[in-house]
């Protein structure tokens, strides 16, 4: 059995030990791994066919090998998709082939569980498992079709049923999918290797010792425990410090740990917020009515437009503020289709017909500022704002919510991680400036020694449908080495 006893990671066991392999991040991007991780491998369903014939005949070469097993590099020659990542659109392809095309195709793999293939691992994570999905607000639908946020293994389908909730439009709510992982995780077994309430602060390259031990990765961080109880009846959460070694280090923190900022004057100011969230509170304390002064959103994203309509639905007044003009097609309303999105498509609606005018005709509740940015927010609730033609105004607001994206927070790694980045000067984004990894082993490549691996939005795949395959391709990559420490029989 495993020595690794997940629930308490500081345990005598761990402290000495080196583990395998050590998973900053429980989101989806862990949990896949975890799940590659724990015996469960995939073979070649003897009745099932692949639609893409090409890949069907590379699959039939050799059926007896387990897809962690196949050359990779060989079955992704070809295959194009959605992700510029080949493992990636790979792994999307078996799992849900053709499903572009709005196809449901039986995939042709069949998982079996053959725990003796496992290789150890502790997955560490702040919160519940699921990740980003658990601080999502918790009604709007997601903007993916439901079955691209499934794991291997489980049909979200099948479980929503199970639950008797209707799949609404084939999408589902961030709290339905939180949901499905957290049940995904123990329905899976993978519970003992989860060790959750545990915070990363520093990964760093030991070196070996005299005594003939490999060099491998220190990582140190706090684990949350519930604290004694205190004299008024209440627990204190504590936090404990622990440290391990680890032969591997995979980061899968994802990219929405910090909420990105405009950086201008008076962004501090209580009434300025940048979280979804503070909005909730806000509406919660019954604080926003008709009778408010407007409520300020910054950003033309999803998280922002869901703040438009939150406000909107509790007829709150709204000034929507935004650098794009409404027909770029960079926005990401011009790029959704318009039958699965209505909502998002009467946002944008609103965007294009109701832009503020020197002297407003027609206000209903809300009005649109694009190619308009913020120059500061005052204390007297007072927001300057400025067009791209250099023209200012000046608005009155009740509450302002700058909703412009989230970037990393890789501050347990050296100098940020900006060294591992495409752009090594810059820091970590998932679009601009991912960390740079071999594309069918998810090694990070300037990393201080091997067996460092990166995946999800660290690596520029911000979407689960596609982040899969950075799950194949690590434990595709442990498996291979473990074979050959082993002498290259089969593991
Ligand atoms: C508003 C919004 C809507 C989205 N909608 C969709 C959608 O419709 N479809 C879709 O596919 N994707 C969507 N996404 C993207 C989705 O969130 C990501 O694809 C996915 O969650 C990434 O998974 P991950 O496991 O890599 O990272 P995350 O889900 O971000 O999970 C990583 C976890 O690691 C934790 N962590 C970070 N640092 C540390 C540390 N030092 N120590 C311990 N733990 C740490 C984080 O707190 C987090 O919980 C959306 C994102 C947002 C913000």
């Amino acid at each position: 059995s495993s020595a690794v006893k997940m629930d308490h990671p500081d345990k005598e066991a761990l402290r000495g030990e080196v583990v395998p392999v050590v998973i900053i991040g429980n989101g989806p991007s862990g949990i896949c791994l975890s799940y590659l991780l724990s015996g469960y491998t995939a073979y070649l369903s003897p009745d099932a066919a692949h639609p893409n014939p090409l890949l069907q005949s590379k699959l039939e070469e050799q059926p007896h090998l387990s897809l962690l097993e196949q050359d990779l590099e060989y079955l992704c020659e070809g295959l194009e998709g959605r992700s510029s990542n080949p493992v990636a659109v790979l792994f999307d392809s078996l799992l849900l082939p053709n499903s572009d095309f709005g196809l449901e195709h039986i995939s042709p793999l069949e998982w079996r569980h053959r725990p003796e293939h496992a290789i150890p691992h502790l997955v560490l994570g702040k919160g519940p498992p699921g990740g980003a999905w658990h601080a999502m607000e918790g009604s709007m639908l997601t903007l993916s079709l439901a079955n691209w946020m499934e794991l291997p293994g489980l049909k979200l389908k099948d479980w929503m049923r199970d639950k008797r909730r209707n799949v609404r439009n084939d999408r589902a709510t961030p709290a339905e999918i939180a949901s499905y992982y957290q049940h995904y995780v123990s329905k899976m077994s993978l519970e003992q290797n989860f060790a959750c309430g545990t915070t990363v602060t520093s990964v760093t390259r030991q070196a070996g010792t005299q005594d003939g031990a490999p060099p491998c990765w220190r990582i140190k961080g706090l684990q949350r425990r519930e604290g004694e109880v205190l004299g008024d009846g209440c627990s204190a959460p504590e936090a404990e410090p622990f440290s391990l070694l680890a032969h591997n280090v995979v980061l899968a923190t994802g990219t929405h740990d910090v909420p990105a900022r405009l950086g201008v004057e008076g962004e501090s100011l209580p009434f300025v917020h940048h979280s979804f969230w503070e909005l909730e509170a806000a509406i919660s304390r019954g604080e926003l009515s008709h009778t408010s002064d407007p409520v300020l959103v910054v950003g033309a994203g999803l998280t922002a437009a869901d703040a438009v309509l939150a406000s909107h639905h509790l007829n709150a007044p709204v000034y929507h503020v935004f650098r794009r003009s409404v027909a770029d097609p960079e926005l990401i309303f011009n790029q959704l289709p318009k039958l699965l999105y209505p909502e998002y498509h009467k946002i944008h609606q609103m965007m294009t017909q109701q832009q503020y005018q020197p002297s407003p005709a027609s206000y209903s509740g809300y009005l649109s500022f694009p190619q308009c940015r913020v120059v500061k927010f005052r204390p007297d609730r007072k927001c300057v704002l400025q067009w791209d033609s250099g023209q200012q105004t000046v608005v009155q607001i009740s509450r302002a919510l700058v909703l412009i994206g989230a970037l990393p927070n890789l501050s347990f790694l050296r100098d940020n991680g900006r060294p591992l980045g495409l752009s090594p000067k810059e820091a970590i984004t998932c679009r601009r400036n991912p960390i740079d990894v071999d594309p069918y082993t998810n090694s990070v490549l300037a990393a201080e020694g091997p067996g460092m691996y990166a995946m999800g939005p660290l690596v520029g795949e911000n979407f689960v449908r596609f982040l899969k395959g950075g799950a194949l391709a690590i434990a595709s990559h442990l498996n291979r080495k473990r074979r050959e420490a082993r002498g290259g029989g089969p593991p």
